[in-house]
């Protein structure tokens, strides 16, 4: 931020700037006022639109970007917010003049000037804003329902993916009986670290793409980040201490490749794919036992441990849904229960652990919270042959295990030295050496989910600057895979 001011009723307030957590994932920076204030408050700032890359490569994309003469990024990076637990009512404005004709300004809250009735102000935070001379899906502005806005640069087809989009919307809609009324807004921006990737805000996602991108690829990612939206989340309960993404992130997975083939929006072989993406990358990770609680200490610097709620939770989610079918003589499945939380969301009734347990046992008995409890503590999800219906069956395969070859933790730091290396890695023998510096980030989750991608470094060494790439690729595995049945239709997959 530069050119910082308040001014209230007396004048110029005097500010003195307070930070907090330097160095962790979340860092916040406050102006403490140094008298009281009086009057109406004028808050006058420029935030820089530099288009750094973030510093923690895969880290979400909130930060302000400039693409296509127009600019995007998340509330809570750029808009600063009173630190208060009054409501206020806002007003969003946007001034577009010096973008020129054809420059429009749209957010999480709708399109052009809004205003909110009484809320808490940090809805703000929570919102993403673009503007500039937008490409929109439908065309037609809407105040309810599915919209889309993406500047130049994004992907050829994105248009015909955001109408496929639009189309799963109204599937997810009749599939979770409603929802599908609410504002949601899709928005497209260049990612330079970690194309692919999403995060769902307000009423909203945010898909990334870079120029390799093509917008068919997205459509799982649109899957998952658009399902979030309808999926309810679980409480930690009051004695753990543990987070719930193994549900949040288990469902999003497990559902965001079945319910489009459901649909009829993809086929069965993407479905395959999807699956056996999740499924390599789950059972070749070396760090696959790793305890629930453990996970969000480490969710940053390690990406092994990064991926395990998305693909635990989800094989998790594969073995529910199997128990329940085959207990239930094929009456009930995971979707009954996914349709009780959302039930329970809608109606205001908080969930936790213990109303999934509940819910669980009910329908498997006391074995369910075994498996619950074998679960967090990091027991290989292992659904059976036949979990995902009369058309796949498990085979293996031989993959080789991600192996960065040096400590995770290195790579989150603001200046990032190699330390741990692994001596006879790949990384090793390509020529990196403790105490290099690492100049620019890289996206590791996709790399960890292809067997073939290499990664470079761009490292400083003495005075010299070199290149180094390698295939970070340890020991090899035997993994589980599907595989489609001979002679099994397509009609006949479904499950
Ligand atoms: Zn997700």
């Amino acid at each position: 931020m530069t050119g910082f001011e308040v001014v209230d009723a007396q004048g110029t307030v005097p500010l003195t700037v307070q930070d907090e957590g330097a160095g962790s994932p979340v860092e916040i920076r406050q102006w403490i006022a140094g008298r009281p204030v009086v009057g109406d408050l004028t808050v006058r700032y420029r935030a820089p639109t530099d288009n750094a890359p973030p510093i923690r490569g895969s880290g979400p994309p909130f930060g302000l970007r400039t693409e296509g003469g127009g600019l995007s990024g998340a509330g809570s990076i750029f808009l600063v917010q009173p630190v208060t637990t009054k409501l206020y009512r806002l007003a969003v404005r946007w001034d577009l003049a010096a973008m020129g004709k054809g420059a429009t300004g749209t957010s999480s809250f709708g399109d052009g000037d809004v205003e909110l009735p009484a809320g808490s102000a940090d809805r703000l935070g929570s919102a993403f804003f673009m503007a500039g001379p937008m490409y929109r899906h439908p065309t037609q502005l809407r105040t309810s329902g599915f919209s889309s806005a993406w500047l130049a640069g994004a992907p050829a087809d994105t248009a015909a993916v955001m109408a496929w989009t639009e189309k799963l919307h109204a599937w997810y809609d009749v599939n979770f009986k409603g929802g599908g009324e609410l504002p949601y807004r899709v928005f497209l921006r260049f990612n330079p670290v970690n194309p692919g990737g999403g995060v769902a805000l307000t009423n909203s996602f945010v898909a990334t793409y870079d120029d390799k991108t093509t917008a068919e690829s997205m459509k799982l990612t649109l899957a998952h980040e658009m399902l979030h939206t309808w999926a309810p989340t679980l409480g930690a309960h009051s004695s753990r201490t543990s987070d719930t993404q193994w549900f949040g992130e288990g469902i999003a997975v497990y559902y965001a490749r079945l319910l489009p083939w459901r649909a009829g929006l993809i086929g069965a072989d993407a479905f395959l794919d999807d699956l056996n993406e999740t499924a390599g990358r789950y059972y070749s990770n070396a760090l696959i036992d790793t305890p629930n609680d453990q996970i969000a200490g480490r969710f940053w610097e390690e990406t092994l441990v990064r991926v395990l709620p998305y693909d635990r939770g989800s094989m998790y989610m594969a073995v529910v849904d199997e128990k329940i079918r085959k207990a239930s003589g094929g009456k009930r499945s995971l979707d009954d229960i996914m349709q009780k939380l959302i039930d329970a969301k809608r109606a205001g009734v908080e969930t936790t652990q213990d109303t999934w347990l509940e819910l669980i046992t009910a329908e498997l008995g006391p074995v369910a919270k075994t498996d619950f409890e074998a679960m967090l503590a990091g027991a290989v999800q292992r659904p059976s042959s036949g979990a995902f219906g009369p058309c796949f069956t498990a085979s293996t395969t031989t993959l080789r295990q991600f192996e960065l070859g040096f400590a995770g933790k290195s790579l989150v730091k603001p200046v990032r030295i190699v330390e741990g290396l692994v001596p006879g890695s790949a990384a090793d023998k390509a020529g990196l050496r403790n105490g290099d510096e690492i100049l620019k980030p890289v996206g590791l989750d996709n790399v960890q989910s292809d067997q073939k991608l290499t990664v470079t470094w761009q490292v400083r060494r003495g005075g010299k600057t070199l290149a180094i790439t390698y295939l970070p690729r340890g020991k090899s595995v035997e993994v589980p895979q599907w595989k489609r049945v001979e002679g099994v239709s397509d009609a006949a997959c479904k499950f």
